[in-house]
């Protein structure tokens, strides 16, 4: 893999520009730059037609030393280590900005799941758990649902767990459905805490979003709650949104939840009544008070960041906005809630699944949500103090946040 393109060398380049803006001595730098456990696995899992087939499996441990590794277990058929690593690297971060004591982990197997059938999916998600189940716990290293995988395969890998350990264990993994021990509240988690950042961060710029307009580009699920959470929390109007083949367009405002009701039945935003079609470069050029990009990576781009006129930008995807356009978007002195931040509500909302299992008592939808609301206002002041304080965007601020207080955490252990 070119070095360029390496998913851990962009990390790793990441590290390197904030430890030189935090004065960081060279071990601590080193230790932030490499996965403290990697662990590779060859899963042997009998198909339905009789024959065994060999899987690739990897769990990668980055940084425990704020608390136990935390991350999702992605099914992709072009997984690579490289991608998990960074991706583990990333979940480090995350659970740092948010301030939840946790370390980053990612996991991954090599695998299409689209051509497995649900017994196979079944063998292949235990055969994992076997194969890493002594890495694996509450005090050790807590996965989740990821890319291709979902709360089925969750209880499928817990059941597996507590096969092993002969013990209930349903703190070993979360995102699991709420019968096995899930949190209320998960479903809308991503979206909700990027909506409470998106209200902290008009106040914190005395921008005022009552009434105001918002365009949401992808409506899948962090998509569809960003829409009915903005009217329902933020009284902003809804007044465009994208998918991957349509639009739906109305200036004067479209009704969030009847889109909502409209993709679910139809699987399309198009001919939804009263609105017009849209294209995504004519959404992101919106003249809007908050765009969200709520779809895939690098969908801002050097090309049309210059187009984007939202004050607010709140990255619900994960990596929308190329470097290259972040560069624009400052320039242009508009406001981006950077993705580890602006979608951490989900893995905010999965350590509070863990809490509940420890305790073995379970909170109300309210409870979750105000905690939720708590988190996220902490984390986005921290990042907005660091960013006035250091004359940086939030982008900057955010990984200096998070780096430090991992760098912090690794001093006060004596690691370095
Ligand atoms: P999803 O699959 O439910 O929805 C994705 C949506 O994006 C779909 O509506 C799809 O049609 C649309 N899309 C795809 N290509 C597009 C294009 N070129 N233009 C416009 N729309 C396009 O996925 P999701 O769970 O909503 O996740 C969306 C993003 O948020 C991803 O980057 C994901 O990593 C990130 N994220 C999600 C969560 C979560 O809890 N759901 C948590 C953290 C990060």
């Amino acid at each position: 893999m070119a070095t360029e393109r390496n998913p851990f060398e962009i990390a790793k380049a990441r590290i390197a520009k904030a430890a030189e803006a935090l004065n960081l001595d060279a071990a601590t730098t080193a230790l932030l730059s490499s996965p403290q456990r990697e662990v590779w696995v060859s899963l042997p899992v009998k198909m339905d037609d009789g024959s065994t087939k060999v899987f690739q499996g990897f769990r990668v441990q980055y940084n425990t030393a704020r608390g136990p590794a935390k991350g999702g277990i992605r099914w992709f058929p072009t997984e690579t280590i490289d991608t998990v690593r960074a991706l583990a690297c990333w979940m480090t971060w995350k659970t740092s900005v948010v301030d939840i004591p946790l370390g980053g982990g990612k996991g991954g197997i090599i695998c299409d799941p689209k051509s497995l059938s649900e017994t196979e999916k079944e063998r292949l998600a235990r055969a994992y758990i076997r194969a890493i189940a002594p890495v694996l716990g509450i005090t050790i290293d807590v996965p989740a649902p990821d890319v291709y995988t979902n709360g089925q395969i969750m209880a499928w890998m817990m059941d597996e767990f507590e096969k092993i350990q002969q013990e209930c264990h349903p703190g070993v993994i979360t995102g699991k459905p709420l019968a096995l021990g899930g949190s209320q509240g998960r479903g809308d988690a991503t979206a909700r805490g990027g909506v409470y950042c998106t209200r902290e961060c008009a106040k914190a710029y005395g921008i005022d979003l009552k009434g105001k307009t918002c365009a949401i580009q992808g409506f899948g699920n962090a998509g569809q709650f960003a829409a009915t959470l903005s009217e329902e929390l933020l009284g902003m109007k809804v007044v465009a949104a994208t998918d991957s083949k349509s639009g739906a367009y109305n200036p004067d405002g479209i009704d969030a939840k009847a889109l909502v009701d409209y993709k679910l039945k139809n699987g399309t935003l198009a001919g939804f009544p009263g609105a017009k079609p849209i294209t995504n470069d004519e959404l992101i050029a919106l003249d809007v008070a908050v765009l969200f990009p709520a779809a895939l990576e690098n969908m801002i781009t050097e090309e049309n960041a210059g187009t984007v006129k939202a004050q607010i930008i709140c990255e619900l995807a994960n990596g929308p906005t190329t470097p290259e356009a972040d560069k624009i978007i400052d320039a242009n002195g508009l406001h981006l809630i950077p993705d580890y931040l602006a979608n951490a509500g989900g893995v905010t909302v999965s350590y509070f699944e863990q809490c509940q299992n420890a305790q073995n008592y379970y909170w109300e939808l309210e409870e979750v949500q105000q905690r939720l609301d708590t988190k996220m206002t902490r984390a986005f002041k921290a990042v907005y103090e660091m960013s006035e304080a250091k004359k940086v965007s939030l982008r900057e601020a955010a990984y200096l946040v998070a780096i430090k207080r991992v760098a912090d955490a690794m001093k006060l252990r004596g690691w370095c």
